[in-house]
């Protein structure tokens, strides 16, 4: 049986930076894919610039398909637009984005098995062994970065609860990227009031838009003519394949670490139910969980109250906001009415928000401001002029 010193299951974003963080500081790292790279991935494919902060080499400008300056807000009869002067993300195809974040890895050292699936682990004494539909390797430690679907978190946690997960749907529209400048140019398109909670968008890309709604699972049944509905209503073309996915909405507090196990991304659970952003948190956990494995490596001490440093750096880095993201989330989908028509009639409210993207505001401060103000707007927004 082939040994490394870690074990790092599922090559998205997290998987890729916690393999190249592991190997570039000296531990031998596998890392498992069930797919062949480059593996399909429904997404919109917007990278902020903050999470880009948080990776230590630059994108490929061949990736880059659309660069975001501002985003369109709408609810009903009510539309914004906030433009900024400072890229706000990136917009990729997630199937090249992926690929080129596991090349890193692979070219820092890190070992690469495609189509190879984990399923199941066992701890023995003291290694933890992980079969394959190919075969068995083992390893003091294991990263689960295996997405919402995760086979390694039933080894730290109970499953998602209904109310902990989102759906999301999602459609490729070709169009000419005339057309793509003809309606958006370099904003995001984000439109409330779709579906019961959470929104719809269209993205700009490479001669096509990415377009989609999400919201919380109770709340997306149908969700193909939802999203086929909202399509027809943009005049855009309905003639698409739709791909829909779950993501992780339950904020922060769950167990994300056992012996020898570490969860990270949307295995995790660390995705911004406000906004749906989850490639940032994918990045940092990521690293943070690397950074961890290479320290109890130096104390030979891998179990789970070792770990759980790791879930304290998470809960600093980003758990509190996450958890004030929920809150917010469940606010406005408790009144999207008045919430959703904020978002979509005042530029200060929205402007404010994306300071929370910008990683210069945090929810918890977001709120403190908006709540009081909201009697205000209200009337501001009712008043004809
Ligand atoms: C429709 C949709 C739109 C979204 N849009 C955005 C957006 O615009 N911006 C943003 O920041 N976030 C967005 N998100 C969230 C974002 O996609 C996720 O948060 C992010 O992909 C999490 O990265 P990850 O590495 O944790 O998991 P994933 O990207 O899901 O990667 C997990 C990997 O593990 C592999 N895997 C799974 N099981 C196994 C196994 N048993 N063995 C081996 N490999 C396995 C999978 O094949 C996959 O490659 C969106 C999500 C959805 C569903």
């Amino acid at each position: 049986m082939q040994r490394y010193d870690v074990i790092i299951i599922g090559a998205g974003p997290a998987g890729a930076i916690a393999s190249k963080t592991c190997t570039e500081k000296g531990l031998s790292t596998l890392l498992l894919e069930k797919e062949r790279i480059p593996r399909f991935k429904p997404c919109g494919g917007a990278v902020s610039t903050s999470a880009l902060s948080h990776v230590d080499f630059g994108i490929e400008q061949d990736l880059i398909e659309r660069e975001c300056y501002g985003e369109r807000v709408h609810f009903e009869n009510h539309q914004i637009e906030v433009r900024r002067k400072s890229r706000m993300a990136i917009l990729v195809s997630r199937d090249k984005f992926d690929a080129f974040l596991v090349s890193k890895a692979v070219d820092a050292g890190v070992e690469l098995r495609e189509v190879e699936k984990a399923r199941s682990l066992n701890q023995k004494q003291s290694t933890i062994v992980v079969e394959t539909n190919k075969g068995e390797y083992n390893a003091k430690v294991v990263i689960g970065a295996d997405g919402v679907n995760s086979i390694v978190s039933k080894y730290v946690r109970e499953p998602y609860k209904h109310d902990e997960l989102g759906l999301c749907i999602a459609a490729e529209i070709p169009v000419s990227n005339a057309e793509v400048d003809e309606y958006i140019e370099n904003a995001v398109d984000i439109h409330y009031g779709i579906s019961k909670s959470g929104y719809g968008w269209v993205f700009p890309k490479e001669q096509h838009f990415s377009a989609g709604v999400g919201g919380d699972l109770s709340s997306m049944k149908n969700s193909r003519s939802m999203l086929l509905t909202f399509l027809k209503k943009l005049g855009l073309s309905t003639d698409v394949v739709t791909h829909a996915h779950l993501i992780p909405s339950g904020g922060y507090e769950r167990e994300v670490c056992s012996d020898r196990i570490i969860l990270v991304g949307d295995a995790a659970g660390f995705v911004d139910p406000f906004y749906g952003e989850g490639i940032k948190y994918a990045f940092i956990s990521g690293k943070l969980a690397a950074e961890r494995v290479v320290e109890s490596y130096e104390n030979d001490e891998f179990s789970k109250s070792a770990l759980d440093s790791y879930k304290r750096s998470c809960r600093t880095m980003f758990g509190e906001n996450l958890e004030y993201s929920l809150r917010l989330t469940r606010l406005v989908n408790k009144y999207p009415n008045i919430f959703f028509r904020l978002l979509s009639s005042d530029k200060k409210v929205l402007d404010k928000g994306l300071e929370i993207v910008a990683e210069r505001m945090r929810y918890k401060e977001y709120r403190r401001w908006l709540i009081p103000r909201v009697p205000y707007f209200m009337l501001k927004a009712l008043l004809p002029f």
